[in-house]
């Protein structure tokens, strides 16, 4: 394909052919700490999560060559290494550190698909000559996010013509790597790396592969089709072959094109089981008011709500109603006929979700909205932007403990996906 021919093409229609990076940040959430506190540099370390320390979350690069691996029991990981040094999550920060990462690749191409928290694929088949080619691009990312974000904190890039490829080319010279898979290089890079070395194969389809007699990558390769589709079905059965021939079709998806969003929810586990009534109803109104949050944020009312409360008692509900709602009362009373905290003793977890969304403007007016009642609960929203949710709160809240806003599931969760494509929608190239 020359070059001529490509800038006519749209660039999110095309992949095999194209040129795609897989960015992936070195031991992310240990070298921002590490970038934050320089005490902590050159150290084991392990990130622990947010609520106890018996479980390492993620763990230094030092921490990582002794065998202290993310999962690793606190207490095996002191057996390896005696002077690890452990500190607690901190999600906020994390998620700064990935926006302002976003900001960077924006700067090299308008198509940038978040993989997770600390993972993007760039399709660059139409900027990268604005670099002088992909290997001076990949320097120029490196280093800005040296200038930008710190410098201790280092990333791996994989260059190929396809997704697949690619993020199977940035774990190749890990740490701080680039490493580019061309057509003429699979077949040998395909010949040292294992089959769970591709996204795509786990644990369990690796065994089912082995169970076929195919250990390898090139013997997937060769494997004939019709074997995989017996093991695996029609469409899984293609799926393997193709990434036996190092071909994936599948195209970006740019986290500036807003993600349908078709529900909002929030899980909150509390600290010790809770046989308080007043101190749960003041969590659940507290959620529903972030449910609220996150319908407003993302210009969306509700008609049906649920809620899961687990405990001495499994309380699980949901209820549709025939108007649309987005305040935090509105949400705690549609809740409200859907749980009995007689039922239970204590309470431990409790989830609230709202669902079947429709945009602000396609809803009808409710009887009860006044414009008074909007202009009021827009002021809120905004001081709470501006301050951190929950600043203005309910008078039942008055004396509850406020509650720590995680950007829980992250990537997964499609709230934050489109607040952040909201946020990022006047990009332009
Ligand atoms: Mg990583």
């Amino acid at each position: 394909m020359s070059k001529t021919t490509r800038l006519h093409l749209p660039s999110r229609r095309h992949r095999d052919g194209g040129q795609v990076l897989h960015i992936d940040f070195d031991s992310f959430f240990a070298s921002v700490e590490q970038q934050d506190n320089p005490v902590l540099r050159n150290k084991p370390l392990g990130v622990t999560a947010t609520n106890g320390r018996t479980c390492i979350i993620a763990s230094s690069r030092e921490a990582k060559k002794l065998g202290i691996k993310t999962g690793s029991r606190t207490y095996e990981a002191f057996q390896i290494c005696p002077d690890l040094k452990l500190v607690s999550a901190n999600f906020v920060k994390y998620f700064d550190v990935s926006k302002k990462f976003l900001k960077i690749c924006q700067n090299f191409s308008p198509d940038v698909e978040l993989f997770s928290i600390d993972e993007v694929f760039m399709d660059v088949t139409l900027t990268n000559h604005l670099f002088n080619g992909p290997y001076k691009m990949v320097n120029k990312i490196k280093k800005e996010i040296q200038e930008k974000i710190g410098e201790y904190i280092t990333v791996s890039i994989g260059i190929s013509h396809n997704k697949l490829l690619a993020k199977l080319a940035s774990g190749i010279n890990k740490p701080d790597g680039i490493f580019e898979i061309t057509k003429n290089n699979l077949e040998a890079v395909y010949s040292r790396s294992e089959l769970t070395d591709v996204c795509g194969i786990g644990n369990r389809i690796k065994l089912r592969l082995n169970k076929i007699g195919i250990y390898t990558l090139i013997q997937l390769r060769n494997a004939p089709i019709n074997i995989l589709k017996q093991e695996f079905g029609d469409f899984e059965g293609h799926f393997l072959k193709n990434i036996g021939l190092g071909i994936d079709s599948d195209s970006l998806s740019s986290f500036t094109s807003s993600p349908d969003v078709k529900s909002v929810g929030r899980n909150y586990c509390l600290p010790k089981n809770e046989y308080n009534k007043t101190v749960i109803l003041q969590n659940i109104y507290e959620l529903c008011e972030e449910v609220g949050i996150k319908l407003r944020r993302v210009n969306k009312k509700a008609r049906t709500v649920g809620i899961f409360l687990g405990g001495s008692a499994r309380i699980k509900g949901r209820k549709t109603y025939s108007y649309f709602f987005s305040s935090g009362k509105e949400v705690f009373d549609a809740c409200s006929p859907l749980f009995n905290l007689n039922e239970t003793s204590y309470v431990r977890q409790i989830g609230i979700w709202a669902g079947n969304l429709e945009d602000v403007q396609n809803t009808p007016l409710s009887l009860f909205d006044s414009v008074k009642k909007n202009s009021l609960q827009k002021t809120v929203d905004e001081i709470n932007e501006r301050f951190g949710d929950h600043t203005i709160r309910n008078g039942f809240l008055l004396y509850a403990d406020k509650l720590t806003t995680v950007p829980n599931g992250y990537m997964a969760d499609k709230y934050e996906r489109t607040k952040l494509a909201l946020e990022n929608t006047n990009y332009s190239p």
